[in-house]
């Protein structure tokens, strides 16, 4: 795997590829990569040529100083999962290569970065879509990578896809999951052997939610699941909300199209989020 930190190399590596023909396929992440990153890069190779795969932990999407810095970083353990499901390249820059003092950024995101995770961790969507848009003018992917674990980000993402007119296929990936259903996350080795345990109420909130679609209207789901949540142990949850998939918006009845069931909620002091969704 070629590894580069350096921003116009890769630029100039991938555009010889791109002239002999070669399709790129994108998959950004923070690292820390477990199977869920791996599934996305796994994606990425039936779909294109050469996949990149980028490291780089975004200080501008995170609100809260002590999570970018506890954030785990375990660089040659990420390279070495990488190797062996045979990425082609590795893009892993300084934040000084990314960002510089003159930098601005501040884009209208029809107001999907107001709600859910927007709400509660403000600027979060602006720093995402600040570096993905940098990401993207850098590699010039053919397609893009993302897991539906991060479901409003790929709304995010795709608003401003369409709205910049880039032109990339986004592809969205299923979540992969811990055999007991916990959704993977690279936060989840924060989780204490306790915590760990409670954790899993998200999971069986959502597949409770599952199990009560076809009998229950919307309003009561909410109502059930939300008090499932209130009162399961160890955790503060945050929002159960249940979405149009589609438009994005609060689903008030079953009609429109597929619907996701989105759950955020604190563990200890960690924050998990998950969602599933019930194709119409
Ligand atoms: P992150 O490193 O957390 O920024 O995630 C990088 C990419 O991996 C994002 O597109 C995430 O949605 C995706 N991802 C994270 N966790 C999972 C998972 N459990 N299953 C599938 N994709 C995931």
């Amino acid at each position: 795997m070629k590894i580069f930190n350096r921003k116009q190399a890769l630029h100039t590596y991938l555009d010889e590829l791109r002239s002999q023909g070669k399709t790129i396929g994108f998959v950004p992440t923070m690292g820390a990569l477990h199977a869920g990153h791996l599934s996305l890069i796994e994606q990425a190779q039936q779909k294109a040529d050469i996949i990149v795969c980028s490291i780089f932990v975004n200080p501008t999407q995170f609100n809260d100083k002590k999570d970018l810095e506890n954030y785990p970083r375990p660089v040659e353990d990420d390279i070495k999962k990488l190797e062996s499901i045979k990425c082609d390249l590795l893009f892993i820059p300084e934040v000084e290569e990314m960002y510089n003092s003159s930098d601005k950024w501040s884009m209208e995101l029809d107001n999907l970065d107001n709600i859910l995770e927007g709400k509660i961790r403000p600027g979060h969507y602006q720093g995402v879509t600040q570096i993905v848009k940098k990401l993207f003018d850098i590699i010039k992917p053919d397609f893009a990578f993302f897991g539906q674990k991060d479901y409003q980000q790929f709304m995010v993402i795709s608003y401003m896809v369409k709205k910049l007119r880039i032109k990339v296929i986004l592809v969205l990936c299923p979540i992969v999951r811990e055999k007991d259903g916990l959704a993977m996350s690279s936060r989840n080795i924060y989780l204490s052997p306790q915590d760990r345990q409670n954790s899993l109420a998200l999971f069986h909130a959502l597949s409770k939610f599952r199990d009560l679609y076809k009998s229950k209207s919307i309003s009561q789901l909410k109502t059930e699941i939300t008090s499932f949540l209130k009162s399961a142990p160890g955790i503060e949850m945050e929002y159960f909300e249940i979405f149009n998939a589609k438009s994005f918006e609060s689903a008030t009845s079953k009609r429109p199209g597929s619907i996701i069931a989105l759950v955020a909620a604190k563990v200890g002091s960690i924050r998990i989020i998950d969602n599933m969704i019930i194709e119409k």
